[in-house]
């Protein structure tokens, strides 16, 4: 099944609005969050009232696993998008790819933990540029049989042919960010809608997306807007769920420190675990549960509402709207 979000006020295609068999438009925003639903005063004010006490009680008795790792199969992105700091243009890093041993290392590491969380096979890059991504998710999919393994990509080498190859080798959910200018769909997605019916059994999410949006200041690298929101800016839950794994191992404070200016380790020669329990996070950490973004780090110019579920086991995602309305998250 398709399913295809797009911004408020934005008019949904004709031919989307007759029935098609495996196509959706959705508003739900457990399926996409609309980036209208992200990161304003509002969103800040909820995540530091609701997560934060949350976290500060959790993490008082023992540090908890991370619940998503992500890892970026290799650099590189083929797209430019305005507020992107790996765009095609602005990239500044190296042109790489994890080795198959690294990915392999990374695999052990995540068995000896019983991981069954999110494994997201891409960073700061467009994962569909690796043509090693089906085995990828193959290795991935074996060994780790109940995580959640999931792809976003803006969509533009997303074939019907390649995007069935990664669902039969254990993809669980394609999440592609159709990039215009927020009301046409591309391409690559028509041909998908029309090739719908044939995949119907795969979880694909498209979110209509406008590449020139001013959105946040990726901690201070987004090239149209690197000064944060003159608003409260407090907790984030990104270093208590998230371990981030660059092209080149090194484990980055979060997926917004692109450029991996905050290093916490190498998973080539420590593992896992040992960085996410290692006193590297430590500072950023507490500076986070006292409410506080220092200004010496990327937390000081992000404006990131801070903004991840604290259980991925509920049948319905928390969202931000349900912080904000005061759900008590299990
Ligand atoms: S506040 Fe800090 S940890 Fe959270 S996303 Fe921003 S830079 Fe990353």
């Amino acid at each position: 099944m398709i399913r295809i979000r797009f911004p408020a006020g934005a008019e949904v295609p004709a031919f989307l609005v007759e029935e098609r068999r495996g196509v959706a438009v959705t508003a739900d925003p457990a399926v996409l969050a609309a980036e209208g639903e992200k990161n304003g005063a509002t969103q800040l004010s909820g995540v530091d009232r609701v997560l934060r006490p949350l976290f500060e009680a959790m993490w008082s008795r023992s540090p908890r696993m991370f619940h998503l790792v992500s890892v970026e199969t290799r650099s590189g992105c083929n797209y430019e998008c305005s507020f992107c700091p790996v765009a095609r243009s602005v990239d500044p890093r190296p042109p790489g790819e994890m080795s198959l041993e690294l990915l392999e290392k990374i695999v052990d590491d995540l068995v000896a933990l019983d991981f069954t969380g999110r494994v997201a096979l891409f960073g700061n890059n467009e994962p569909l540029l690796d043509g090693r991504l089906v085995g990828i998710v193959e290795m991935f999919r074996v060994r780790l049989p109940a995580a959640d393994l999931r792809l976003l990509s803006n969509g533009t080498r997303a074939t019907a042919e390649l995007v069935t190859a990664l669902f039969r080798a254990g993809l669980s959910t394609l999440i592609i960010n159709n990039y215009t200018d927020g009301r046409r769909l591309t391409a690559p997605v028509r041909r998908l809608i029309d090739a719908a019916a044939r995949l119907t059994s795969f979880d694909i999410r498209v979110s209509v997306r406008d590449r020139h949006e001013r959105l946040t200041t990726r901690a201070g690298l987004a090239p149209n807007n690197a000064v944060p929101a003159a608003v409260p800016r407090g907790f984030c839950a990104l270093p208590f769920t998230d371990l981030h794994i660059a092209y080149t191992g090194q484990v980055n404070l979060c997926c917004f420190d692109a450029y991996g200016r905050v290093s916490m380790g190498n998973v080539a020669v420590e593992s896992i675990r040992d960085i996410w329990v290692s006193t590297r996070f430590a500072p950023y950490r507490q500076s986070l549960l006292r409410s506080e973004r220092s200004p010496s780090t990327p937390c000081g110019t992000c404006d990131f509402d801070g903004f991840r579920e604290p259980t991925l086991n509920r049948e319905r995602p928390l969202t931000r709207s349900d912080l904000i309305a005061g759900e008590e998250p299990s």
